[in-house]
């Protein structure tokens, strides 16, 4: 069975795409947030292996969610999928737990194998 990823972005284009992407490739969408806050109740009720993380979303950003989701599960696994590759927002993401920075745009390769990687 496919790993279970959960995609939180606030646009629905870029949810649709990341999961167009990852479904052709064996990887099962088990959830879809709009915003952190959605992301951290989503993690507590889904336990995915996986999450694609937004950084700038309304209600709560990515960085936040990030380290809130760090509390519930230390191990959990997230990856940052963001249009801001500024170096000190990539080191403060992975200093809050992500496991690798993504940046809009993307190639399908590049966060297939992000996600790979972070799940092997
Ligand atoms: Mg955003």
């Amino acid at each position: 069975m496919g790993k279970k990823i959960l995609i939180t972005d606030d646009t629905a284009f870029m949810r649709l795409t990341l999961k167009n992407i990852l479904e052709k490739n064996g990887f099962e969408i088990v959830g879809e947030a709009e915003n952190g806050q959605v992301a951290v109740d989503l993690y507590n009720s889904l336990r995915p292996d996986l999450v694609i993380m937004d950084i700038t979303m309304p209600v709560m950003d990515g960085i936040t969610a990030i380290t809130k989701i760090k509390e519930i599960d230390a191990k959990a696994n997230i990856i940052v999928c963001s249009a801001m590759g500024q170096r000190a927002l990539v080191i403060q993401a992975l200093n809050a737990g992500a496991r690798d920075f993504v940046v809009k745009p993307f190639q399908a390769e590049r966060i297939v194998s992000a996600v790979s990687k972070a799940l092997a």
